[in-house]
């Protein structure tokens, strides 16, 4: 071995060993990461992530679902600088604001239809539904309405970490590890291939459709706040609903005097091929929720755009909002906020979603549903996901317990591409900006580990 390569494995195993003993990871299992040390991430270039060790990755994840630019983006890089050695910090409290944070918000105010005309910043997407949560419920209390309390959510849906956005979050094992939210339900989720049965995917999209339904007029209209959801559940399993599923929630929710918030944490800007997910749909959100892209995952940022339906009744009423963090509205995030969105605008990327690389992705995904192990692929405009099955017809898995995923997930990064595992559903999100050439090799290097996953099972 080369010096310098013994010296780079070196390093690599000191950071491995600093990292487990001192390090808690967010969603990792303590005594599993102490056993099998993480890789060390050390440079990213293009759409490439590379270890401590030289492995150089393709991420089909953009990061997690933020980087939708690449990593080689100069003009964020010197926004943010120019922006520390001008005001690194000052905060939006007591009657004081900043240039970039204005000039965000009315940015983004320009970008989205015309009845969203208000912003509130936060640090991330948990931060933002904890957020909603407080717009929501003043919003009623506003309204002399303060029975209206309960917010209906999705099973299998995630908003978050905080123990608001937790309780959002429909994820059983979670929940079962702090105290949920009392005023928060969950109602069914469209996810076809795990339960769909023997039900059409129309007809299964219009049953999970009718849980909102069944759930509001088993609650009461009148005690139920809002309704929160994702376009397409992303860390769920990139559960893309049947075409069905969004027409009949917007017709049980246009009917109802209830808010609805579209999380767009991962769709907004442009992953769908719409600048938020909600407008490949057709709902129309009161709040949109949303975070890592705005920034290209450079910077933290989130936020909640609020429509004009409760924005004018809370910018109406008197009395302090008593809400905010010391980083709402960060200058060097805001301006890294504005260059990604200049980029986003100037290589008119959502366009290039919808007509050209994210029906060419979609394309070319689609061919893995012949693989003998591939049960169904699923997607929408940069976002996809595949089901690993042992039988196609029955929808048997190759093991129990969905594990399968996580060996399929390491043949992958074997095969130099990060792809990842929920349960046994395989899902990317690669960078907007990823070319032809680029998605050819995501699906060669995901074809090589779905055929290791099928050999490593006996297939
Ligand atoms: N909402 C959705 C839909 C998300 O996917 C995420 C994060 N993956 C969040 C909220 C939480 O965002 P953050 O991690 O920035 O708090």
């Amino acid at each position: 071995m080369p010096s310098n390569t013994a010296a780079r494995h070196n390093r690599t195993r000191q950071l491995q060993q600093r990292d487990a003993a001192h390090h808690l990871h967010p969603f990792t299992d303590f005594q599993d990461y102490a056993a099998h040390p993480g890789r060390i991430i050390s440079r990213a270039e293009g759409v490439y992530i590379e270890d401590s060790d030289g492995n150089r990755i393709l991420d089909g994840m953009s990061g997690l679902w933020c980087c939708n630019l690449g990593y080689s983006q100069p003009r964020i890089v010197e926004a943010v600088r120019q922006q520390l050695a001008t005001l690194p910090f000052y905060n939006n409290f007591f009657q004081c604001a900043n240039e970039p944070a204005v000039n965000l918000a009315a940015r983004l105010v320009d970008m989205t239809p015309a009845n969203f005309n208000r912003v509130f910043f936060t640090n991330s997407g948990s931060e933002a539904n904890d957020t909603n949560l407080r717009l929501v419920r003043r919003y009623w209390d506003l309204l002399e309405q303060p029975q209206k309390r309960i917010v209906l959510s999705r099973a299998n849906a995630y908003h978050g970490s905080t123990i608001a956005a937790a309780s959002l979050g429909g994820f059983d094992f979670v929940h079962r590890q702090f105290e949920t939210l009392p005023y928060v339900h969950h109602i069914a989720q469209p996810y076809w291939f795990k339960e769909g049965g023997e039900l059409s995917p129309a007809d299964f999209g219009l049953r999970a459709a009718r849980d909102l339904e069944r759930t509001i007029d088993e609650l009461g209209e009148d005690n139920i706040a809002a309704f929160i959801a994702e376009p397409i559940q992303g860390a769920g399993g990139v559960i893309v609903p049947p075409e069905s599923y969004w027409p009949e929630v917007h017709r049980i929710l246009s009917e109802r005097d209830i808010l609805f918030i579209s999380d767009e944490v991962i769709f907004g800007f442009g992953r769908s091929g719409e600048l938020f997910g909600w407008q490949s749909y057709g709902t129309a959100p009161d709040l949109i929720t949303f975070a890592k892209a705005v920034t290209n995952g450079f910077q933290p940022l989130g936020g909640v755009l609020l429509g004009d339906r409760v924005a004018d009744v809370l910018t109406a009423a008197g009395g302090e909002f008593g809400h905010g963090f010391t980083y709402s509205g960060h200058p060097a995030a805001c301006a890294a906020a504005l260059a990604t969105l200049d980029i986003l605008e100037r290589e008119q990327l959502v366009d290039r979603v919808a007509d050209d690389i994210g029906p060419y992705l979609q394309r070319r995904w689609r061919e893995l549903a012949g693989h003998p192990i591939v049960g169904e692929t699923r997607g929408r405009g940069m976002v996809a996901a595949l089901e690993l099955v042992r039988d196609k017809q029955t929808r048997q898995r190759l093991e129990d317990g969905g594990k399968a995923g996580a060996v399929c997930r390491q043949f992958c990064l074997d095969s130099g591409l990060v792809m990842r595992a929920v349960g046994d559903a395989m899902i990317i999100a690669p960078p907007l900006v990823c070319s032809h050439g680029e998605l050819d090799l995501l699906i060669e290097r995901a074809g090589r580990a779905l055929d290791l996953t099928a050999h490593h099972y006996g297939i």
